[in-house]
């Protein structure tokens, strides 16, 4: 059974209260949390007023539910009646009533994205919209596609300026393999650049090149092997999906297009795809935090970039939860040592449990074998920051700890310009510290790295740091190499820890492009 706190949510210093972008959450009232609104979707109560009925609801229609106790909104051709979720948004009732009467897919899309309202507003279903709404600019495009080339018109101006014009791919074959080829002129791609997924009958390749995302979605006109290659010439920027064939037969085409295949779009326009992937491994790392190890399936081609988060989704009586977890490597610097599966194949998380939290509890309570679904990355951290750096200093608060990780392990074996190191770890107690003896080790052994603790309910006999995030604290440990060195500060943790970071850093003079925050 799930342990509901009664206080109001989220908690007052709950991490809970800001969410995607930066937005504030507002207080809920008692009884109002998710898993209240769980509930009472489960109750059987007729939550859209027409007792199961479903209807097809004309524009004309939408627009006059326009108000707070009887607001309809429509998302993805579907309309809800939100007005019983009112209470329950987190966002609040006004940015709800921002879409009242009307198509709020982009507003949702926009602050939500990620969110699975299909399935949290199921029981308000009030029926389809009667006239299709709008469809989106692309899938018109899209249809006059010819022969993997795309219309210039589908790239927007800013890309055209600073990247591809067209993107394209080609096919070729052999007795035994089928190269799929994409050209997407870009230097800066990488096999993080690219995500395949082979499922049942839907073969799946999505390119990130800036903020755009290509997309090549097909079912595939013959059978093929569980394994494939993805290999990426880095300076023609050429990726290439190498295909083993099941049957030595020639193929008259590559298959069938799936939607939105062959579509070239902004990034956060592309609905976010999952995969299952199995439990391996769980270990206690601190007194509340473990570390997972997932397994991707075979058939999937996904390395998730440094800095960049997932998000981790779970069917919860009935309703998919889901949240995004930042994965780090299995040991500090293991990434420069012998990876225990060479292909990249699992993924490792540092999660701490909550006790009464709605998904951690949840997922505490998987077995080894038992499967959770592993979005695409997300996130705006890109390695570039690093290029020629000397200084990187790392603010990090609780599991705000996790996108440092991959950061200080990238910094200590690949940035040949790096003078220094430095990791300020802020904690409730000693015993709250992830990976305090593997931190203190590489300090030891490579001088570049130093960590200091602080902790914030220290115990009388602690002789560090102590206290929450200050100004006297950060000037005493941001100290540059040189006047001039290339710096870069990231700061992660719960949200009023890395909002109040961020401005003293910039009280401290440092510049917009030497911060990276790490917020939702
Ligand atoms: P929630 O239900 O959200 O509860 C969180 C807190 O609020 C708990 O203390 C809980 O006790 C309290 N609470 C819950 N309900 C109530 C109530 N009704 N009244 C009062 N208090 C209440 N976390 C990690 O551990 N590792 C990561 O790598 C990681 N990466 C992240 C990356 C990003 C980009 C972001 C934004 C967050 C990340 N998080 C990470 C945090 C993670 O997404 C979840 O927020 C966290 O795991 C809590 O989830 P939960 O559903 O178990 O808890
Ligand atoms: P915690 O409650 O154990 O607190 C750790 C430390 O944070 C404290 O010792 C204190 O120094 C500081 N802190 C806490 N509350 C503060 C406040 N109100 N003002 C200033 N400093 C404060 O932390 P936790 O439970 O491990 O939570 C970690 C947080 O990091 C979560 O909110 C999680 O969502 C966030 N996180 C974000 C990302 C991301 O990429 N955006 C990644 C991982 C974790």
């Amino acid at each position: 059974m799930l342990n509901v706190p009664s206080q109001s949510f989220p908690a007052p210093r709950s991490q809970q209260r800001v969410a995607a972008g930066g937005r504030s959450k507002v207080p809920l009232k008692q009884g109002r949390s998710l898993m209240d609104w769980i509930r009472l979707t489960k109750s059987g109560k007729d939550l859209t007023g027409l007792k199961g009925r479903l209807i097809d609801v004309t524009e004309e229609e939408l627009k006059k539910h326009n108000k707070k106790s009887d607001c309809w909104i429509c998302i993805r051709g579907f309309v809800y009646n939100v007005s019983p979720y009112m209470e329950y948004h987190p966002g609040g009732e006004d940015e709800l009533m921002r879409a009242a009467g009307s198509d709020g897919t982009d507003l949702f899309d926009q602050v939500h994205r990620w969110v699975n309202y299909e399935s949290m507003l199921k029981e308000c279903l009030v029926g389809r919209m009667a006239v299709k709404p709008t469809l989106s600019k692309d899938y018109h495009e899209e249809k006059k596609v010819l022969n993997g080339i795309l219309p210039k018109s589908q790239v927007t101006d800013t890309l055209a300026k600073e990247g591809p014009s067209s993107l394209s791919f080609d096919w070729f074959q052999t007795d035994t393999v089928v190269t799929i080829v994409i050209y997407t002129k870009q230097k800066d791609i990488n096999l993080d650049s690219v995500i395949v997924d082979h499922q049942d009958d839907s073969f799946r390749a999505e390119t990130i090149i800036k903020d755009y995302s290509y997309l090549i979605h097909l079912g595939l006109s013959h059978e093929i092997q569980e394994d494939f290659s993805v290999r990426v010439t880095e300076n023609v920027g050429k990726v290439e999906i190498i295909l083993k064939k099941k049957e030595n037969t020639f193929w008259k085409s590559l298959g069938q297009s799936l939607e939105s295949h062959n579509s070239f779009i902004p990034k956060e326009e592309r609905g976010l795809f999952y995969r299952k992937c199995q439990l391996i491994s769980k270990k206690d790392i601190t007194h509340d935090t473990k570390l997972f190890g997932l397994m991707l399936p075979p058939s999937t081609h996904l390395q998730v970039p440094t800095g960049q988060h997932v998000y981790l989704k779970l069917t919860i009586t009935g309703t998919e939860i889901v949240k995004p977890y930042t994965p780090v490597s299995e040991s500090l610097l293991s990434e420069a040592q012998e990876p225990v599966l060479s292909n990249n194949k699992c993924i490792y998380f540092l999660i701490k449990i909550y006790p009464a939290g709605l998904f951690t509890p949840q997922l505490d309570h998987l077995q080894i074998g038992d499967n959770i679904s592993v979005s695409n990355p997300e996130g705006s951290f890109q390695k570039s920051q690093m290029e020629e750096l000397e200084d990187l200093f790392l603010l990090a608060a609780g599991t705000g700890f996790t996108p440092m990780v991959k950061i200080l392990n990238f910094a200590l074996t690949s940035i040949s310009s790096l003078r220094k190191v430095k990791l300020m770890f802020y904690n409730k107690t000693e015993d709250d510290i992830i990976w305090r003896s593997q931190l203190e080790n590489l300090a030891f052994k490579d001088k570049r790295f130093d960590v200091e603790f602080v902790l914030s309910e220290p115990p009388s006999e602690w002789n560090g740091k102590q206290g929450y995030i200050s100004p006297a604290l950060l000037s005493e440990f941001l100290i540059r190499s040189s006047d001039k060195s290339k710096v870069l500060v990231c700061i992660c943790g719960p949200a009023p820890f890395t909002e109040q970071g961020t401005r003293l850093l910039h009280d401290l003079n440092f510049s917009k492009d030497e911060i990276h925050s790490f917020t939702a």
